[in-house]
């Protein structure tokens, strides 16, 4: 077992001072589940299409990292918490190598994504389908709001869609995997999408900038300043 003295410092450092904060996230979770605005436009199926939200645990620090992702798959929406499958498990080894013990996934990280409701499958293909622009515009409120309660010092870009909607238009994730953006005191640093599905992974130069944005995130994780 990780004791707390062995966790990097940041995931160490005090709680934001208040519970208004903790309450705030809580409050927002809970409109964000109520949300359909994409069912009511006709762009989402409420049959398999929920938002998916996880409160903070109310024993834990309160996150100063957030993970933005693309959008919860299947069984994160059957499972009501992101990240619930074998990408989830990817992602745990990863971040195990910066420092981020796996018992802490939920309590050191908190989880949004670009959108919150599981798009469905792609017509043909074995993934899942990206959410439109549309889908996107419609929930970028929320992400903008859970950033300014969360005021996170590190932000986790998981797929070249959080990419792109943080960075700007990025050729490729091979182009920024591996490095960081530091604007306006945050850092955001680029990670491509862990699920099995994508064949990025299986390029031995990519596993190693994975490992590389792993060291960057330690390194931050380890001196927040
Ligand atoms: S994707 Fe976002 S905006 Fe659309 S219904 Fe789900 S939570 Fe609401």
């Amino acid at each position: 077992m990780t004791t707390p003295e062995a966790r990097p410092r940041l995931l160490r450092s005090k709680p934001q001072p208040s519970d208004r904060v903790r309450r705030a996230l809580i409050v927002l979770n809970r409109d964000l589940r109520d949300c359909r605005t994409c069912h009511m436009a006709g762009l989402l199926d409420e049959v398999e299409s929920i938002p998916i939200a996880l409160d903070p645990e109310p024993d834990a620090p309160l996150p100063r990292i957030v993970l933005v992702g693309q959008a919860p798959g299947l069984r994160a929406t059957i499972l009501d918490r992101p990240f619930a499958g074998a990408a989830g498990e990817k992602l745990r080894d990863w971040f195990e190598q910066a420092g981020i013990p796996r018992g802490d996934f939920y309590r050191a990280i908190h989880f949004a994504a670009v959108t919150r409701c599981y798009p469905g499958r792609l017509p043909g293909a074995k993934g899942d389908r990206a959410p439109s622009p549309r889908e996107q515009a419609l929930c970028r409120p929320w992400l903008d709001e859970l950033l300014a309660i969360v005021r996170p010092r590190i932000v986790l870009l998981v797929g070249l869609l959080a990419v792109r909607t943080f960075l700007g238009p990025v050729k490729s994730l091979t182009s920024v995997v591996g490095t960081a953006v530091d604007r306006d005191g945050v850092v955001y640093i680029p990670l491509p999408h862990p699920s099995g599905v994508s064949r990025w992974l299986n390029d031995p130069a990519n596993v190693a900038a994975v490992s590389l944005a792993m060291r960057i995130l330690r390194h931050r994780l380890a001196d927040p300043d």
